[in-house]
């Protein structure tokens, strides 16, 4: 069975890391638009040169960057079988912009799994991380821009009865085993 998952959550809340070994168990491809944007900014393309100074804020990336982006990568073909979203949609516009490109597609997501975790959590995972956009005035603007634009994203999906909200302040393994409960 294909298997369709979009993951949110706050920076620092373990999506990546999670979202990782799911793409593992399931076969299915991680796609991540924080990590293809930090490749495009590594081999300085032109969407590369255009989101990095956004990054380096903390702020996002326009949508206009995004959604083409994001269009692209789900029309590869290993995305036939399924696909997890990490750190997509971001605002309320890209979750609309996800929706009708999932019916252009004639697909839709099975689940929408958010990963929740306490802010001051969160602050001193992201101090440990050591990533270049990982300084705290940017770990405190990438929370705001969560909290302003990306938890209406939740209220999105939960009127819409697909979400799932996982507690993601516990250990690695047990957030793993929550999550696979919740997608099994
Ligand atoms: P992440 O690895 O998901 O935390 O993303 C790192 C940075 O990439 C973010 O702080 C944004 O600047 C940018 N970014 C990633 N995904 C998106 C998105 N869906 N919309 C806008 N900007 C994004």
């Amino acid at each position: 069975m294909a298997k369709r998952l979009i993951f949110l959550g706050p920076p620092g809340a373990g999506k990546g890391t999670q979202a990782q070994v799911l793409a593992e168990n399931h076969q299915i491809p991680h796609v991540s638009t924080g990590d293809i944007l930090r490749s495009a900014v590594a081999q300085q393309t032109r969407l590369g040169k255009q989101a990095k100074d956004y990054m380096d804020k903390g702020e996002l990336v326009p949508d206009a960057l995004i959604l083409d982006l994001i269009q692209d990568r789900l029309s590869y073909e290993d995305t036939a079988n399924g696909w997890i979203l990490d750190g997509f949609p971001r605002n309320i516009n890209q979750a609309s912009f996800l929706e009708e490109l999932l019916v252009k597609l004639n697909q839709s997501a099975d689940c929408v799994l958010n990963l929740s975790v306490p802010d001051e959590v969160l602050v001193a995972r992201l101090l440990a991380r050591k990533r270049k956009d990982d300084n705290e005035e940017t770990i405190r603007r990438r929370l705001e821009i969560y909290h302003q634009d990306t938890v209406p994203v939740i209220n999105f999906y939960q009127q819409k009865k697909t979400l799932k909200t996982i507690d993601g302040n516990q250990t690695m393994e047990a957030v793993t085993k929550s999550l696979s409960e919740a997608i099994s």
